[in-house]
C-alpha cells in the first residue's frame, strides 16, 4: 500500500485521552506549536498521530479543538520490530542515539547499565528521552513512537527480555533473533542476519545490543549468549559507543526492507 500524498504536513503526537470521537483536544503546548511555531491558520490541516501506528488527517480550528477528517493509511515502519538494548554512553550520548535510531526505525529502546557503564542517569532523563523520541518520530514521519524503558542492569534486562518474549497466550516462545555487538569477535551482523532472514519463518522481533565505551565484559558476553544472543561484528573498525547502535540499526533496517522488497 502506498503512503498517500500527505508530504509536507506537520505531525503532532496525541495522547489517547485527547481524542473524543472526531475531535482532538489540544494542549497549550500543542496550540502554541501549531499557531506560533508552524504558523498554521485556522482551517489548515496537519497529521495527528497516536504514536502507536495510527495517523489522522486533522483540521485545526485555531483554538484547542482540531477535527479529524479521516484516518490515513501509511507504511513507514520496519517490517519486523527492532528492539535496541544499549549500554548508556557517558555525557548526553543517549540523546543522539535515541534521536537517530528513532529516525532509522527502532520500535523499543532499552537503556542498560553494564559493568563498565559510567553514566548514572538522573530520574528526569526518561521523560527527556521520551520527548526526543516523540519529536524524532514526528520529524521522520514514523507511525509509531518508540517505547523507552527505564535503565536496568544488564542481567535484569536479559531476564526482562526473556519474560517479554514468552508469549503466554500461546504458551510458546516467540521467534526472536538477538544479536550482541562485540567489537573484536563474532560473525558479521550482515551475514548472521541474512541467514536468519533466509530461513523459513521470519522472526517476530529482532533485538540488537551494543556496549559502553569500555566494551562488554567477558561475563556479560557469556550471559547474553546463554540468553540466545549471537555475538556479531559491525566490521573491522572500532566504533564509538554512540556510533555502534546507529550503525547496527541502519544495517538491520536496510536488510529488513530489502528482504521485504524481494518477497513482494
Ligand atoms: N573498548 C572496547 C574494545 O576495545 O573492545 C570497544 C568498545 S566500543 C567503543 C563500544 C561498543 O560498540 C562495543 O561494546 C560494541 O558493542 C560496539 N562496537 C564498536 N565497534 C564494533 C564493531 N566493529 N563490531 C561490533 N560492535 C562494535
Amino acid at each position: 500500500m502506498d503512503t498517500p500524498d500527505v508530504g509536507g504536513l506537520q505531525r503532532v503526537t496525541i495522547a489517547p485521552s485527547q481524542q473524543q470521537g472526531d475531535q482532538l483536544h489540544l494542549s497549550d503546548a500543542q496550540i502554541h506549536y501549531l499557531g506560533r511555531v508552524l504558523r498554521l491558520q485556522p482551517g489548515e490541516s496537519f497529521i495527528a498521530m497516536d504514536g502507536q501506528g495510527t495517523w489522522w488527517l486533522a483540521t485545526w480550528q485555531g483554538n484547542a479543538i482540531a477535527h479529524i477528517a479521516h484516518e490515513i493509511l501509511a507504511t513507514t515502519e520496519l517490517p519486523i520490530p527492532l528492539v535496541l538494548m544499549v549500554a548508556m554512553p557517558k555525557g548526553n550520548g543517549m540523546d543522539e542515539i535515541i534521536r537517530q535510531t528513532t529516525e532509522l526505525g527502532v520500535a523499543e529502546i532499552w537503556p542498560v547499565m553494564s559493568d563498565r557503564t559510567l553514566l548514572q542517569p538522573s530520574p528526569n532523563k526518561l521523560g527527556r528521552w521520551q520527548r526526543i523520541a516523540t519529536e524524532a518520530a514526528e520529524q521522520s514521519e514514523r507511525q509509531r513512537v518508540p517505547k523507552l524503558y527505564p535503565p536496568r542492569p544488564w542481567p535484569a534486562a536479559l531476564e526482562a527480555l526473556q519474560m517479554a518474549t514468552h508469549d503466554s497466550s500461546e504458551s510458546k516462545e516467540r521467534a526472536i533473533a538477538a544479536f550482541l555487538c562485540t567489537a573484536r569477535q563474532g560473525v558479521l551482523l550482515r551475514d548472521s542476519l541474512s541467514q536468519v532472514l533466509s530461513q523459513s519463518g521470519s522472526p517476530t522481533q529482532i533485538v540488537v545490543a551494543t556496549g559502553p565505551e569500555g566494551g562488554w565484559t567477558d561475563a556479560e558476553v557469556e550471559q547474553a549468549i546463554a540468553h540466545s544472543f549471537t555475538a556479531v561484528s559491525l566490521g573491522r573498525r572500532i566504533l564509538r559507543a554512540i556510533t555502534a547502535p546507529i550503525a547496527a540499526t541502519t544495517l538491520i533496517a536496510h536488510h529488513l526492507e530489502a528482504s521485504q522488497a524481494m518477497s513482494r
